[in-house]
């Protein structure tokens, strides 16, 4: 039986054909595609101005920039996401400031980040882990009392909504990835939606070398700038994915139905929070009974591989890597995101995937589990 990875991209031959265009074109770094793919992006979050670059690492990182945050400054986050999330922090010269999530939800817990909030908070990143939106409603309420500037990293998010409108279609700065793993991709590369056009100029200067280029065909450097730009191949590809992402969304939306359906309810697993009028489903996460195992998640995972099954892991509690243990954080601090981090598992979904997929799945885990906890399979 084929190997079922936890996620595939899905490029269709239109797209392709696109791309092998691009490439006969003589045109292949940022070009007219990069400007037709920011074009469709900012259409798709109604209108507000949008910027690409080379990966939505870099597009975090010139958010914060965007913000004002540097050194002294204070920015609080979630420990339960990938690390990119906070290493952009770092990057900036500023101080992460980490809260626990809400067990039930797996995302950032607003009270505790009101609670956390100093003088020195400049900004919050909100995570939309899994593709599940944080409160819009009570982030931005927050944010408005202290005067804090919000990154949305939005990089699972594309396509969510938050109370019927689309993630980007409000709110300050908000972040998109498209990374291969990702609900739409471009091979790498992500963009950023801004609020105004001097957060454009500001952003276009981050993203290459800080250069202006002036309508009568001069240019100026009045600050350093680095090399981030997307290449019109990407774009391409980006391009042909972003028209089908509402219909993949659909499609992973069934499949997690499927899975709320077929799981077996008697091994002890938690599922994710079963929200079908929000998220985007960018990933469907059951929880290990751990406790009540014999075996290791890594035990899981090789069992679930001999069945032909790939399984992924994201992520573990961020603050537990030695990065951020060597800036004091410690076992213990954030129960909740180190409980997720070490018993969470990502289950295959990705529109490809056909129903009896799911059912393989649901199979193999019966017979997986069961010796794990000391039961027969
Ligand atoms: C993928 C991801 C990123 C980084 O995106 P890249 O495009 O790989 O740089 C940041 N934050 C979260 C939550 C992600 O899932």
């Amino acid at each position: 039986m084929d190997f079922l990875p936890f996620t595939r991209p899905d490029i269709d031959e239109d797209t392709i054909a696109d791309v092998v265009g691009v490439l006969r074109s003589g045109w292949l770094t940022t070009g007219p595609r990069c400007s037709e793919f920011e074009a469709a992006l900012s259409a798709h979050v109604g209108g507000r101005p949008v910027r690409v670059a080379n990966s939505a690492t870099a597009t975090l990182e010139f958010a914060l920039r965007i913000a004002g945050v540097g050194p002294g400054d204070e920015v609080i986050t979630t420990p339960l996401t990938w690390v990119a999330t906070a290493n952009v922090i770092l990057a900036v010269g500023a101080t992460p400031v980490l809260v626990d999530v809400d067990p039930a939800t797996r995302l950032i817990d607003l009270d505790l980040a009101e609670a956390a909030i100093t003088p020195h908070t400049r900004a919050i990143i909100a995570v939309d882990l899994a593709g599940l939106p944080v409160d819009r409603d009570r982030l931005y309420t927050l944010a408005t009392r202290h005067g804090l500037r919000v990154v949305e990293d939005a990089a699972q998010s594309i396509g969510a909504n938050w109370r019927g409108r689309r993630i980007g279609s409000d709110g300050d700065l908000v972040s998109f990835s498209f990374h291969p793993n990702k609900n739409i991709t471009s091979g790498e590369g992500g963009c950023l939606v801004m609020n105004n056009e001097n957060e454009v100029r500001l952003f276009e200067k981050l993203r290459l070398q800080g250069v202006t280029r002036h309508d009568d065909g001069t240019m100026d450097v009045d600050m350093l700038g680095g090399k981030a730009n997307l290449t019109d191949i990407a774009a391409a590809i980006g391009l042909g994915q972003l028209k089908r992402l509402d219909a993949f969304n659909a499609r992973r939306q069934a499949l997690a139905r499927r899975y709320f359906e077929q799981l077996p309810d008697d091994l002890g697993l938690v599922l994710p929070p079963e929200d079908f009028q929000h998220g985007n489903w960018h990933m469907f996460q059951p929880l290990l009974p751990l406790a009540d195992m014999q075996g290791t998640r890594h035990d899981f995972i090789a069992g679930m591989r001999e069945h032909g099954i790939g399984i992924g892991v994201h992520y573990p509690a961020l603050h537990l890597f030695s990065l951020y243990r060597g800036r004091g954080f410690a076992e213990g601090d954030f129960p909740h995101a180190e409980d997720i981090g070490r018993r969470t598992v990502t289950l295959p979904l990705f529109p490809a995937m056909q129903d009896d997929d799911i059912d393989r799945v649901c199979t193999a885990i019966a017979r997986v589990l069961p010796p794990l906890l000391g039961r027969a399979a």
